[in-house]
């Protein structure tokens, strides 16, 4: 731990501290933790960075439905994945993403998954990032370091394996254990299946079923009758995608609010050649029937779930401080969705929260985990956090919010998530022409989920100023990448 002395500022500590994960957070974190002093150690499973923007067309073959904790292929993408936030609101607060020239890069507002990683890969290169990256090092736990008798200081005792050359396979694999005086868990919450608990006969069911994250691409589906079961983003992009060579695919609605949308009457107006909308899936039968809820039923060669994702932290030892509840989707207790009131501060997480406006958000909380562990701002006491935690489940309980949505801030709290920032570490507001943005964006998806991508019109006038100084920085952002790639 070292310590410095700023004008008239409280000592500051520099921690050692160990980023589980690469992704988009992981990537946050270790840049906010840099700009505050400490030292960085980001472990990354995969051979690049770039968490779910790092596509592989492998899938896991033995465990299509990803049944099994931890998955083997983290990366959820689909090949045809374009964004649906705009590109405008997707960058980091001093490292827009901003379209650029070159060979593989995609300058659409709405681009392909591809150039996102491009994007992440230069937001590394910037800062300096990689240096502090160990790819191919799969973090296997996590526990509290045994504590000398000289200090009272709580550490981290991290055991890691790192694959030699990059083979998937574990053979000449290192494995190791380090203490660090912190660890932020930053392995996102798009990898680990969520399955359906309320279809009987999946187990009986002796034709190809798989979960979303092991989807790609539509060709092995060729002439098949597929039912997706799910209509969010991915079960909608993947019928749509599946239309182009099944001889039928059938959409499965988990309920009526997903089934009534301007978007899927569209959809189904456009394509009722292939595509059929049914209620929920109540059982699937030996002999290839699908039944739904309300009786009907088709002849299925494949069943796709795109049912969501769980929570799942398999390398956490913290003796039950940190659970996962709530059928995998409650991680807790969690003050803000960061800290675990009784590890805090050596323990955190960033990037639990869903629905919220990224990078940005991850930015926010990483910039205040990195301010807490220097000693820039200090956290309530352990039983104000518990109580607030307590006291934001019945609020939300008692407005009728689902326990589901327990880590969904902006479609329940956003005022919440734009003031997060202002509240803990004076990270500098959104602006207002994004908010704009992000909700004329929101409702054209919701209006049509097949072209929202291409609508070149529409904005107001408010986003077409904000978006003119966005480009207008283009330049200035250019000649100060070349000053900070200088520097590193
Ligand atoms: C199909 C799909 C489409 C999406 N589309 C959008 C979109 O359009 N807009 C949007 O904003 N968001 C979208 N998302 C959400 C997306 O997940 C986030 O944008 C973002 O990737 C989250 O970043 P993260 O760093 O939290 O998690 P991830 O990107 O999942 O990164 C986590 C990293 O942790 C690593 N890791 C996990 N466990 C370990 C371990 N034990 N040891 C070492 N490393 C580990 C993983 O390998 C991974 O690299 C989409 C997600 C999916 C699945």
């Amino acid at each position: 731990i070292g310590m410095a002395i700023g004008d008239g500022e409280p000592v500051l500590q520099f921690k050692s501290v160990c980023v589980v994960g690469g992704g988009m957070a992981g990537l946050a974190v270790a840049r906010e933790l840099r700009r505050e002093g400490h030292t960085v150690t980001v472990m990354e499973q995969s051979g690049d960075v770039g968490g779910q923007w790092l596509y592989d067309r492998r899938t896991d073959v033995e465990d299509p439905m990803g049944a099994v904790a931890p998955v083997r292929v983290p990366s959820s993408i689909y090949a045809c994945l374009r964004l649906i936030s705009p590109r405008e609101v997707m960058g980091c607060s001093d490292f827009q993403f901003l379209p650029r020239e070159g060979a593989g890069r995609d300058p659409r507002r709405y681009p392909g998954h591809r150039e996102l990683h491009c994007y992440l890969r230069d937001f590394c290169h910037v800062f300096g990032i990689m240096e502090t990256v160990r790819l191919n090092t799969r973090v296997l736990r996590v526990a509290p370091a045994a504590m000398s008798m000289s200090t009272t200081t709580r550490r981290w005792a991290v055991r890691s394996v790192r694959r030699l050359g990059g083979t998937e396979d574990d053979d000449g694999a290192l494995e190791d254990e380090e203490v660090f005086d912190a660890v932020v868990v930053a392995t996102g919450n798009y990898a680990q299946p969520m399955l359906p608990n309320d279809i009987q006969g999946m187990d009986e069911w002796r034709r190809r079923q798989l979960h979303s994250h092991s989807y790609r691409t539509p060709e092995p589906f060729h002439g098949e009758a597929v039912v997706v079961v799910g209509c969010g983003a991915s079960g909608k992009d993947i019928a749509l995608d599946l239309g182009r060579v099944a001889r039928e695919a059938h959409l499965a609605a988990s309920s009526e609010a997903e089934a009534t949308t301007p978007a899927m009457s569209r959809m189904l107006a456009n394509h009722g050649d292939v595509l059929r909308l049914h209620p929920r899936v109540r059982q699937l039968r030996a002999d290839g029937q699908v039944e739904f809820a309300d009786g009907s039923s088709v002849v299925a060669d494949t069943v796709i779930y795109c049912t969501g994702y769980a929570y799942s932290f398999p390398f956490l030892d913290t003796g039950g401080a940190v659970t996962v509840s709530d059928g995998g989707y409650v991680v807790g207790p969690l003050f803000e969705h960061v800290f675990t009131p009784s590890l805090a501060p050596s323990l955190s997480f960033v990037g639990v929260p869903r629905k919220v406006l990224i990078p940005w958000f991850f930015e926010v909380q990483a910039r205040w985990v990195a301010q807490v562990l220097s000693g820039r701002h200090a956290l309530p006491s352990e039983e104000q956090m518990l109580r607030s935690v307590e006291e934001q489940l019945r609020a939300r309980e008692a407005a009728g919010v689902p326990r589901k949505h327990t880590h969904n801030i902006a479609s329940v709290e956003p005022r919440d998530m734009y003031e997060f920032g202002g509240k803990y570490c004076d990270f500098t507001p959104t602006e207002e022409w994004k908010k704009e943005l992000i909700l004329s964006s929101n409702a054209s998806m919701d209006d049509d989920v097949e072209t929202f991508r291409n609508r070149a019109d529409g904005d107001s006038e408010n986003v077409r100023k904000g978006r003119q100084g966005w480009l207008g920085g283009l330049v200035a952002q250019a000649q100060e990448e070349t000053a900070v790639k200088t520097e590193f």
